[in-house]
């Protein structure tokens, strides 16, 4: 898979989604994913040989008709505190200046992945996504507080796991039933997807990070599973730690459960867009280790600077 993942690119006329999927093409993608794709993008995608998948969002406290507390992803406390101030502001700019691009919280209600609610919500949306897509791609799955839920159920979930004797601290039973919380959502939902297309391409974006754990993407039951190697934000990584991250994850792939994806991240706003040489180099890493496959994502400033489209052109070309 070589998708391009879009976030920026005009789409509100059916002669941009069409050029949209050509741009795509144009760059070499086999792959588009894309939010809320149209008939039209699959339309010009089916002509071009080109594949676009949905981009499937966890479901939130919005997504319920009434308030349904038992349902909510719970953080500690003070957590909530923490986030309850957060979300009443920051200063404009305050996340550039301060070099905070991981937020603290996940500012989304999320609900909870052992919820029936969220399972039912996050079903009936594969469901929809296929009717039309081509698959789906996760985004934005894990916890607000990036290691656990408190919830009644979570918490009695680890209640059961202590008493099944495993010889675990207090610390590897919360992160381990976390872990575990995230891969049995990922085989339930593959599972899902599989039955009603088995042809559909089930990938994601590992994001938000799991603290415990970065390098869990492995786990995940998943055609592809995309893992950043090179980040958006400032500062740059060294292509040393791009390399690094690139090797690491595909040192842990199993096959059998998912194919490591590189994924690069590469935003258009001022002081963030990386030289064509240096992409050039995270291309070559990608090929390196990604047997081929990968994610770019978005695709504004491939538009707004050739030199960039050039060589990602080039390296598309090359498998
Ligand atoms: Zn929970």
């Amino acid at each position: 898979m070589k998708a391009a993942w879009d976030w920026h690119l005009p789409r509100e006329t059916e002669t941009e989604q069409r050029e949209l999927v050509e741009f795509v093409d144009g760059c070499g993608f086999d792959t588009l994913i894309i939010n809320n794709p149209t008939h039209t993008m699959l339309s010009r995608g089916r002509e071009l040989g080109l594949k676009v998948v949905a981009i499937v969002k966890p479901p939130t406290a919005d997504d319920l008709s009434e308030p349904d507390p038992e349902s909510r992803q719970r953080m500690l406390p003070v957590e909530e505190e923490l986030a309850g101030t957060l979300a009443r502001g920051v200063p404009r700019g305050y996340q550039e200046c301060s070099f905070r691009w991981y937020p603290l919280f996940q500012s989304a209600e999320l609900l909870c992945f052992e919820s029936p609610v969220a399972r039912e919500l996050l079903e009936t949306r594969v469901r929809e996504a296929l009717q039309r897509a081509n698959g789906i791609a996760f985004d934005g799955f894990g916890f607000r507080n990036h290691y656990a839920c408190f919830c009644p159920r979570c918490e009695e979930m680890r209640t059961n796991r202590e008493k099944r004797g495993e010889d675990l601290s207090d610390v590897e039973v919360l992160t381990a039933t976390s872990e575990d919380s995230l891969i049995n959502l990922s085989t339930h939902i593959y599972d899902f997807a599989k039955a009603i297309n088995p042809d559909a391409v089930v990938t994601n974006h590992l994001w938000p990070p799991f603290r415990p754990n970065p390098y869990y993407g492995h786990r995940l039951k998943l055609d592809y599973c995309s893992q950043t190697i090179s980040w958006f934000y400032r500062p740059v990584w060294s292509l040393a730690r791009v390399e690094l991250e690139a090797k690491e994850m595909k040192q842990r792939e199993d096959p059998e459960t998912n194919r490591f994806v590189p994924f690069i991240g590469l935003h258009d706003r001022p002081g963030m867009v990386r030289p064509p040489e240096r992409i050039n180099e995270e291309l070559a890493i990608a090929r390196r280790y990604g047997d081929g496959n990968l994610v770019f994502c978005t695709l504004s400033a491939v538009k707004a600077h050739s030199e960039i489209r050039k060589v990602l052109q080039d390296a598309l070309k090359k498998d």
